[in-house]
């Protein structure tokens, strides 16, 4: 799942094929024909959406809005396993001593570990 619009995934298929067109020519004389590879082509891309940015104004979601969510899905967030999440929708921060969650019926072991950011909020708020 790439999260971009039908307008979105047809630039970024132009601006492709513009940067595989253009190696494809480059390459003819040499008798030369490349094989599709996102390894150049995105490499190609990204220097054509950065000159449209610095030479004509364009922003690079407008010429390359190539949003690569699968690969780079940024850093993840911290957890403790001091402390665990039930199910619950409200008060769903539990220590690890507390073995479960009377409200829900959640067990600590079946459960993932707190979040450092959410567990810092919940020992703020005393809870
Ligand atoms: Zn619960």
């Amino acid at each position: 799942m790439s999260g971009m619009t039908d307008a979105q995934e047809h630039q970024t298929d132009v601006i492709h094929n513009a940067a595989y067109e253009a190696i494809e020519k480059v390459l003819e004389p040499f008798g030369i024909d490349p094989e599709w590879s996102m390894e150049w082509i995105g490499e190609l891309s990204d220097s054509i959406a950065d000159i449209a940015k610095r030479y004509f104004g364009l922003t690079e979601m407008q010429v390359y809005p190539y949003i690569d969510d699968e690969d780079d899905p940024g850093p993840a967030e911290p957890t403790t396993r001091y402390f665990w999440d039930c199910d619950c929708e409200k008060n769903y921060i539990h220590s690890r001593i507390q073995e479960y969650c009377p409200a829900c019926q959640s067990i600590s072991c079946d459960h993932p570990n707190s979040t450092v950011s959410e567990v810092i909020k919940f020992l703020a708020a005393g809870e």
